[in-house]
């Protein structure tokens, strides 16, 4: 347990690490990469989409056969895909800030687009006083998920690791790509690097 906290550095509200600001400028560099790939991703999703896509390469046998992605790729590329999260997080940003809604941008590629801009834009109030955590999970998701289809990779594989503060041996599932995560047992937020150095469950029940 600490008592005092010390006054001028507290941990980065994306990895934890100690930081004199609220979010490291790395780790803020890292959220505007992720946010503007969002349009890019958005595009070449549709690419998946394309009959034929995977007929070439010989991962299909049967170029008329399904993609089994390809209701993935609908729902991100669908109003309330990418789009409902960069919106909702515009939406929020404004009502909070007491600015006029989001503004009629056209079709979805051009919502994403005028969505990611704002946030982009206003990514040092999210770091410094809003809720930079949630987005950057968000919008880290989102990316993922996108990569994941276009790569064709499967979905991440999700690891057991057990809390080691002061001998909790709570339980949290985290993946490799983890922004860090809470123990719900004793409430201790770990980083991503931390997080990723404790030991697996499984080993620990032997
Ligand atoms: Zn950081
Ligand atoms: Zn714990």
């Amino acid at each position: 347990m600490h008592d005092t906290v010390a006054p001028a550095v507290w941990p980065c509200e994306l990895c934890g690490k100690p930081s004199r600001d609220r979010v490291h400028a790395s780790c803020r560099q890292y959220l505007d990469d992720d946010l503007a790939a969002l349009p890019q991703l958005y595009r070449a999703l549709g690419a998946e989409l394309a009959p034929g896509r995977r007929g070439g390469d010989g991962r299909s046998a049967t170029r008329s056969a399904p993609l089994p992605c390809s209701e993935a790729v609908l729902d991100l590329r669908a109003r309330g895909g990418i789009e409902g999260v960069v919106t909702t997080w515009e939406r929020d940003a404004r009502e909070t800030l007491g600015w006029a809604p989001p503004p009629f941008r056209g079709d979805i590629e051009q919502t994403i687009a005028g969505a990611v801009l704002f946030l982009r834009g206003n990514l040092s109030w999210f770091c410094d006083v809003h809720e930079v955590r949630e987005l950057a999970s968000d919008v880290r998701r989102l990316v993922g998920e996108c990569r994941r289809i276009i790569t064709g990779e499967r979905p991440e594989r999700r690891i057991a690791v057990v809390c080691d503060t002061e001998d909790c041996g709570g339980i949290m599932r985290v993946t490799i790509s983890t922004d860090g995560q809470r123990c719900p047992r004793c409430q201790v937020q770990y980083g991503r690097a931390d997080v990723l150095e404790l030991q697996p469950a499984e080993r620990r029940a032997a």
